[in-house]
Order: C-alpha cells, then sequence, then structure tokens
C-alpha cells in the first residue's frame, strides 16, 4: 500500500515536471502540438502523453497565457500555439524561480529572492508562507511570488 502511495506521488511530481517543461518549449517560440511531444521526446527522452499536452494548452489558452493561430500544412489546417505576453512574462518569473532554488540548493549559504532569483546579500524581505521562511529581494517580488503560487496551484487543481 505504501509502495502505490509514492508511485502516486511520484507520477504527480513526473507530470508537474512535465507541464513545467512544456513550457520551456513554448516559451522558444511558436510550435505545433505535435512539435510539442517530439522536441519533448527529443530533449527528456520520454514521450510526453498527447493527453496531458493539450488539455494543458486549452488551460492556458482560457488563462490567456496561450494563443494559436492555424497554419496549412499540405492539406491540413493546423493549430500553431504561442505564449502571449503575458504568459511569456509568467513563464520568466516561473523560471527564475526555479533557477534561484537550484543555485539555492547548491549554493547554500546564498540567499536566493524567491521570486526574481537574484542574489540578496543582506537585508531584503522575508515572509513566513505556506509555513516556510522565504527570502524576497524586496516585498514586491514578495507580492508576486504568491499571486504566482496561487496561479500554479490552480493549474494543478483543474488538470485533476
Ligand atoms: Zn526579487
Amino acid at each position: 500500500m505504501v509502495k502505490e502511495a509514492k508511485m502516486g506521488d511520484m507520477e504527480e511530481l513526473v507530470s508537474d515536471f512535465s507541464r513545467f517543461y512544456i513550457l520551456t518549449i513554448l516559451y522558444e517560440g511558436p510550435a505545433y502540438g505535435y512539435s510539442i511531444l517530439s522536441r519533448f521526446k527529443k530533449r527528456v527522452g520520454k514521450e510526453v502523453s498527447p493527453s496531458l499536452v493539450y488539455p494543458f494548452l486549452q488551460q492556458l489558452e482560457e488563462k490567456g497565457l496561450v494563443k494559436h493561430t492555424m497554419k496549412s500544412v499540405g492539406e491540413k489546417r493546423k493549430k500553431v500555439f504561442e505564449l502571449t505576453r503575458e504568459g511569456r512574462e509568467l513563464c520568466l518569473g516561473l523560471f527564475k524561480r526555479f533557477a534561484g532554488l537550484v543555485s539555492a540548493a547548491i549554493e547554500p549559504s546564498l540567499q536566493i529572492c524567491a521570486h526574481c532569483g537574484c542574489k540578496v546579500y543582506e537585508g531584503g524581505y522575508r515572509e513566513v508562507i505556506d509555513g516556510i521562511e522565504t527570502t524576497f529581494c524586496c516585498i514586491h517580488c514578495a507580492e508576486s511570488y504568491k499571486e504566482e503560487k496561487r496561479f500554479s496551484k490552480s493549474l494543478v487543481e483543474e488538470v485533476r
């Protein structure tokens, strides 16, 4: 039973990583659905299910973070997906935060702003979020961080 529960956690983690990775592909520029699938496989070395990719793209679109245009490919009309300006900004915020978390893990003595990823040498701004003391360079970063956290939480909940 314990093993099964752990496996469930694991799958959830992988699927969140997949979403994160799909965002990095979209960030590179406009892409067809199938090219997202093939780029994912090429880089991660693992297939990603279309049943994860397409609903995720649709959710992003409903939130105004992705838009699509139709392009003719031979006889067929295909959707090209791309991030909106807001979508790009949000992704960049998430990537910086992720990069910040990675640097903090390799250089534990370094304080990193949890939102923008910049180095915080002294001062900075601290706030307890979800029971964890979190460091930011300024109060504005703390506000944006909480907003993005709510956003990513809502994405994960909707997919379930
Ligand atoms: Zn900051």
